[in-house]
Formats: C-alpha cells, structure tokens, sequence
C-alpha cells in the first residue's frame, strides 16, 4: 500500500495567512538589501537589541545570566558587545530547558523541535511558527537568485520535500506566499511503496518544479530511478534542487545535477534554528542569513577567531524569541570568507564548512581530521550501496557497509591503507557488512566520531 497522502489544507493554510505579510516583507528585505552592509548591519543590530532585551525580561535563564555578566540588553553598541556573554552549549539548553523558554509564549504560538542526538541526547528545543515557515521564504529567495519563475498562475506550481524518515507524514498544503503553490511532503524510503516503481511514478506525476532533500535520499531517487526506470518514461525533471542536512560532496554534486538537469544549491541549516546560510549561483560558500542570524567562528576556548581560521560556528538566532539561542555553540567547524563574492551579494560568507565536529575523526596525534577524503575511494565501489565509518575508540574504527557481496580481502585492503594514512598507522579497522546500515527513522551519519 502506498502511503496516504493527507490534504493539510485547512490547518496550514491558516497558520501560513497568519504569517503571510511578516514572510512577505522578509522576502523584500533580503532581495533588497543584500548588496547593502550599511542596511544588513543596522537591521541586525537593531534586531539583536530586540531580541536580546526579550530574553532578558522574559527568559528566567537570560534574566540570570545577563545579571551575573552585568550585561545590559539596551547599551548594545556593536555586535561585538555580545562577547561579553558566555557560549551556550548544548548541555545547558538540555539542563536548562524550562528556564530558556520566554514565559511570554503561548503553546499556539510554538512546535518542538529537536536534534537527531546522534552522539548523545537530542537537544530539545522550541521554534516559533515565523522560525518555522522562514524555511520556505529562504528557498524563495534561493530560487529568485537561481532565476526561477514560479508559474504565474495560482496552485500551479508543485514544490516537494522528500523525507527518508517514516514517521513523516506524506501530505499536501498550500502556501499563500509561494504564490498559492502546493508543497508536497513524500515519504521516499522505498521499503514503505508497494514497490519502487510507484514512488517514482508518484513524484513523476507532480511533476514538482523543485525538490529538497538531503544528499542520501537524493541519491537514492537518482537509483531507484535508473534502476526501475531506464527509459524515463517517468522522468522527475524538477528546475531547482536543495540539499540540506549533511554536507552535499562535489561528486555528488555533478552526478545529481547531471541526471536531474537543474542547479543544486547546497543549504546550511539546524534543527535548533532554521536556515543559517546558502549558497548563491556562484557555489563559493555559504551566504549568512544575516538578517536573521548572527554567527561567530571560535576556538575551542571560545576566543574570537581572525577570518580565514577555522573554528565552531556560534549562533545568535535573531527570529525566534519564544526559545532564545544566544552564543550558541553549534558543534559545526567553519571559516569566514573575506573576499567579496562574484555574485555582489555584500552578505557575509562561510566557507570550508567542515562538518560537524563529531564528524571529524580523532588521529593518532589527537588532532582532529576531516573525513571526507575516505568518500573518493568508497566511491570507487560501485557495489556499496550504503556505508558508516564510526570511530569507536581512540584508535579504532568500525566501517559499517550495505553492499550485495562482502568485500574482497583486497578491497578492504585498500580502505585499511587509505584510513592509516590519514589517521595513522596505529590504526586498526573492522569491516562490518550490515543490510541496511541504518535502522528505519535513523538518520544517515556517513562519518560518526563517539569519542
Ligand atoms: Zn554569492
């Protein structure tokens, strides 16, 4: 049986109309003033101050902790003034959950959201509905940058979001400020179709104009579609792909870009937040939603970083008052770009995202490496259809792989030589073949680091 698909008209629409003329005027804000620092940063201050004099008289956390620092919300000056608060680490939001919350908000104005918890507990946190339906005015203003002409005529147009996770629901709703377009949410793990066939002849049929997903279900359409369907007589030809969720590889990239036959733009999002950063047209970093976001590169005793260095993404997120993040550490590496970008956007740049910092494996010198050079040659096998590298202990790592056949002696030779040389020689490495390697509903970590 095919999942039910739900029409969440009524409820959706609603709460979208409610938040239609905010959205609206964010839209204008951003394709306005993006090539205007002087406007970017006066917007922001003036929204920082906002926010933080909000937490302050509503959040018991903040009242506290600006009390103990001898902050005071209205004598912000710059944004460096922040630096006079302490980081807020994921622990705190965990211990401090109750206290967090602005006692202002109303249970209609909010929905819970929450991490994957994948290397611990899940941190647990509080979205605003603007928090939640800023998803889709960020893909607005990526698709007018990407050129993209929604169809001029209400309800035409088809946007979908795929979701390898069961417990999503497959539904349709409305969406006032997309020009009445319809948003479908698709459930693609195949396992839950009748048979893959119907999935593909399901997406096909809606022929929706973009598609966002994370790079794994992306891939895995791209499949079963070459697998089931070579002639393409249901061919999904959406104008516009995003990819969110964990990071989208350069090979990736041009597999997808070429059996799909539109521009993918790679999207830097939380749970916790929303939307953090995008690329434009240029594909050179990542723009910061600087009107609504404030981040900080920091080293690991939380100092300040000099542009170019790498460092945890801090982020200040200046859309959601019911639940105040405020020098949050995200556990994400990255660096600031200080070149101005060939797409004359003035908004500021992240590059050379590196991932989560529990993505990045521990070497023998205890220095921490980013993983991806393992991708090229797992990539070389054609039959690993799905894989896991955990590092489990200091100099031990688990490679978990879904493949029709276990690998030959010299195959497994081959990764052995390629995680020594990056990691160190001490190494040692358990091949684990697994079908699948991920649980239903676990969301996919290519690279875990558990210590
Ligand atoms: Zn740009």
């Amino acid at each position: 049986m095919r999942p039910v698909l739900t029409q969440k008209v009524d409820a959706e629409y609603l709460k979208a109309l409610r938040f239609f003329k905010a959205e609206f005027a964010e839209l204008k804000l951003n394709l306005t003033g993006h090539t205007n620092r002087k406007m970017i940063e006066s917007v922001q201050l003036e929204r920082l101050k906002k926010l933080l004099c909000q937490a302050e008289q509503f959040s018991p956390f903040y009242y506290e902790r600006f009390k103990k620092a001898g902050f005071r919300p209205t004598q912000l000056q710059s944004l460096a003034d922040l630096q006079a608060l302490p980081l807020l680490s994921k622990k705190e939001c965990i211990q401090n959950h109750a206290e967090l919350f602005s006692v202002k908000a109303r249970p209609d104005d909010y929905i819970y959201s929450a991490t994957s918890g994948s290397t611990g507990e899940p941190v647990k946190v509080v979205l605003d509905y603007f928090s939640l339906y800023y998803y889709y005015i960020a893909a607005r203003i990526n698709q007018v940058q990407a050129g993209l002409k929604l169809h001029w005529i209400p309800f035409k147009t088809q946007h979908m979001y795929l979701s390898a996770l069961p417990g999503v629901p497959t539904y349709s709703a409305l969406m006032p400020y997309f020009n009445f377009s319809r948003m479908y949410k698709c459930v693609n793990d195949p396992a839950l179709w009748p048979d893959p066939f119907e999935l593909i002849k399901f997406i096909s049929s809606r022929q929706p104009q973009t598609l966002a997903s994370d790079p794994v279900a992306l891939k895995s359409l791209m499949k079963l579609s070459q697998a089931h369907d070579a002639a393409r007589r249901y061919a999904i030809r959406p104008k516009w792909i995003q990819s969110t969720s964990t990071r989208l590889e350069p090979q990736d990239r041009a597999e997808l870009q070429a059996f799909f036959g539109c521009p993918i733009t790679d999207w830097y999002s939380l749970a916790e937040t929303g939307p953090i950063a995008s690329e434009c047209n240029v594909h050179e970093g990542y723009h910061l939603e600087e009107f609504l976001t404030v981040v900080e590169i920091v080293d690991e005793q939380g100092r300040t970083l000099a542009p170019g260095a790498v460092g945890e993404i801090v982020i200040t997120n200046l859309r959601n008052h019911v639940f105040p993040l405020i020098r949050y550490r995200s556990g994400d590496l990255g660096a600031w770009e200080t070149e101005p970008c060939r797409c004359g956007s003035k908004l500021k740049r992240l590059i050379r995202l590196a991932g989560r910092i529990h993505q990045c494996f521990i070497d023998q010198h205890g220095q921490r490496q980013e993983p991806y050079v393992i991708y090229n040659l797992i990539r070389g096998f054609n039959l690993i259809e799905q894989f896991q590298v955990v590092q489990d202990q200091p100099r031990h790592i688990t490679f978990k792989y879904d493949a029709p056949r276990s690998l030959s002696e010299a195959e497994q030779n081959a990764v052995t030589v390629l995680i020594k040389d990056t990691l160190g020689a001490t190494f040692t490495i358990d091949y684990m073949r697994l079908r699948p390697v991920y649980s239903p509903g676990q969301k996919p970590q290519p690279y875990l680091c558990l210590l």
